[in-house]
């Protein structure tokens, strides 16, 4: 299904005036295709992430997923986590594994905390650890991996379950150009073969095969300067 950010806006108390950090953004994510967010430090991506992914309440707006309006000002907590746990995948810009925990287990850890028994989504666990290319480390644990195998993982653990929505925050801010550019395309297949509508922050245009962030084909730039570009 479709991911819908209708006219969002988050504001941050800021001391004893307020600080506006998203404002009025629109953005429709086809499902099976990655968006790219683009826009340099401090100009909103995370914190439209966040209200993208039910983690923050926008300030005005609504969040879609299909024609169910999931989030919008008054979502409480509970609803959010039921909603994130059942329909959307997040990939932090730290990966955010359990240290005692495999691989493996990172993944079923998390289809259980989505109401899936973990033998049944073994199968799956394994297939997406292999998709990313993390089969012969699945029983290893975070310390064992490399910064970048870490984050494949976080990128398994996200889609565990087959969620409709996948966002990610930074993938490419720890690596080289080529590693950088190999996560962009592990992670718009994975959009395409799990038909899942993807969202993928970025400061950095280069490595999503962008020569800057403020091309003629920006969807919309907001006062604030995100953009938001179809990769695939
Ligand atoms: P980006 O991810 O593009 O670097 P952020 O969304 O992290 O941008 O931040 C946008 C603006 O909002 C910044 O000015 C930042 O300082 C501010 N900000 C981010 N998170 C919070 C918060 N929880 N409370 C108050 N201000 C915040
Ligand atoms: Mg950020």
């Amino acid at each position: 299904m479709d991911l819908h950010l209708d006219t969002i806006t988050l504001v941050y108390p800021d001391g004893g005036s307020t600080l506006t950090a998203v404002d009025d953004v629109d953005v429709t994510i086809p499902s099976g295709t990655t968006t790219a967010l683009l826009g340099p430090s401090g100009s909103g991506k995370s914190s439209l992430l966040a209200v993208a992914g039910g983690l923050t309440p926008p300030t005005a707006g609504t969040v879609r997923i299909g024609q169910d309006v999931v989030f919008h000002p008054g979502t409480t907590v509970a609803a959010a986590t039921r909603t994130r746990l059942d329909r959307i995948g997040i990939v932090f810009q730290s990966p955010q594994l359990l240290g005692s925990l495999t691989a493996l287990e990172q993944l079923e850890l998390h289809a259980h905390l989505r109401g899936n028994r973990p033998a049944s989504m073994r199968a799956q666990a394994m297939d997406l650890l292999a998709e990313v290319g993390m089969s012969d480390h699945a029983h290893k644990r975070p310390a064992q991996l490399s910064g970048g195998q870490r984050q494949r993982v976080a990128i398994a653990r996200a889609l565990i379950g087959t969620p409709q929505v996948l966002l990610v925050d930074e993938p490419t801010s720890a690596l080289d150009h080529v590693r950088g550019t190999q996560v962009i395309d592990l992670i718009t297949r994975l959009a395409r073969e799990l038909d899942a509508a993807t969202l993928v922050v970025s400061h950095d245009a280069s490595t999503l095969g962008f020569g800057r962030p403020d091309g003629p084909d920006a969807r919309r730039t907001t006062r604030r300067r995100i953009s938001a570009r179809c990769v695939s």
